[in-house]
């Protein structure tokens, strides 16, 4: 067996340990004589797997007792609708529009009332976060919307948004359980699973109770309620089992680790590693103003087509997979999330450095 260093910005690299367990429970769970995959999730054993996920989840982040927490299926994308259809009351909603998923879930919260883009930096393809301190935030907002973590882009909120008093709802996809969170400050958080906890299709909700509630938008279907999955503890219908599993375990990899402040001590400690070297670079150059960077997803280019092209297929043949940059910024982007050991890190900034004594002027 032979893996690679992932650096996927998703579906993205899981813990070693968590493929590990989670392999050697295949084929009998825990004396069941089943898989997780093939139990009912209305059997006891799985009820302890989703208890113990969200308990380990709200032990995590310091998650209060007056927000909800709920593992459901569609993927962040999903929540796009999901938020305008329960949350926009008087059918008007804010958006920072910083990236192609918070663009996209303002042009869907569109076909549900009035969603405003109130700030964008695509004049600099995204590469910052606009200044957030005094937006032109509607009267009547229902809320305002941020996506967090821009994956596609680099850049990372420092600072949260003044929403002058209207309840904040972030797309945490890509930062979730990244460091510390102050769950107060918002009124709901989503996050879908394959970027930094789990397999692809779960998405976690977590959402305060008062806005849970029957007054949603005429039409929206019972699976699409926040209230249906909050009244019957995310087991409505048939959960995404197995993912949530998988994302109990590393709820449970996290803890072991040292919890959210050990993982942000980490991810500063790995994120450095790459910022230094490209700061000092002459071939290599992050894409993303300095004060904005995010820890997670970290694009860089050389300005060469061919030279990025050339990058990408060396460093496949090295054992560094998925460092092509999305389609839309060209270059490079390594994702360098929770589970990419430090020695990824160190073994790509090595080939960068060897890659420049090669090719670099
Ligand atoms: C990947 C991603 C999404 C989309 O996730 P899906 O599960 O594919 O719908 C949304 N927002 C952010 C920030 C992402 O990184």
């Amino acid at each position: 067996m032979s893996r690679v260093y992932n650096f996927s910005a998703g579906p993205a690299v899981l813990p070693e340990e968590v493929l590990a367990e989670a392999s050697a429970e295949m084929l009998d769970y825990r004396g069941t004589g089943m898989s997780v995959m093939e139990m009912s999730h209305r059997s006891k054993a799985y009820q302890t797997i989703i208890d113990e996920a969200e308990s380990d989840l709200r032990g995590l982040l310091h998650i209060p007792d007056n927000y909800k927490v709920l593992f459901l299926q569609g993927g962040a994308s999903q929540q796009f609708a999901m938020v305008p259809m329960n949350l926009m009351k008087n059918k008007v909603a804010d958006y920072i529009v910083t990236g192609q998923w918070a663009k996209k879930a303002c042009s869907e919260g569109k076909l549900y009332g009035t969603a405003n883009a109130v700030a964008s930096s695509a004049d600099k393809t995204f590469s910052y976060i606009p200044d957030c301190s005094d937006l032109p935030i509607s009267e009547d907002a229902d809320y305002v919307y941020i996506c967090e973590n821009n994956t596609i882009y680099g850049t990372k909120y420092k600072t949260l948004p003044n929403t002058k008093g209207k309840l904040l709802v972030a797309d945490q996809s890509s930062c979730f359980l990244s460091e510390p969170v102050d769950v107060s400050k918002y009124g709901l958080i989503f996050a879908g699973a394959q970027k930094n906890v789990g397999p692809a299709g779960t998405v976690i909700v977590i959402v305060r109770e008062d806005l849970v509630t029957e007054d949603v938008l005429p039409g929206t279907p019972t699976m699409l309620r926040y209230k249906t999955h909050v009244d019957a503890g995310s087991l409505y219908n048939t959960p995404p089992t197995y993912g949530i599993y998988i994302c109990g375990k590393v709820f449970k990899w996290l803890k072991a680790k040292g919890g959210l402040e050990a993982m942000k001590q980490y991810n500063e400690e790995k994120a450095k590693i790459l910022y230094d070297f490209l700061d000092q670079s002459k071939l290599f150059k992050g894409t993303v103003v300095k004060q904005d960077r995010s820890l997670m997803n970290v694009p860089f280019v050389t300005g060469d087509e061919e030279m990025d092209a050339l990058f990408v297929k060396e460093s496949k043949a090295a054992g560094l997979e998925n460092l092509k940059g999305h389609r839309t910024v060209g270059g490079m982007r390594a994702s360098i999330y929770n589970a990419m050991p430090m020695e990824g890190v160190k073994k790509l900034v090595e080939f960068m450095d060897d890659f420049e004594t090669r090719y670099g002027k």
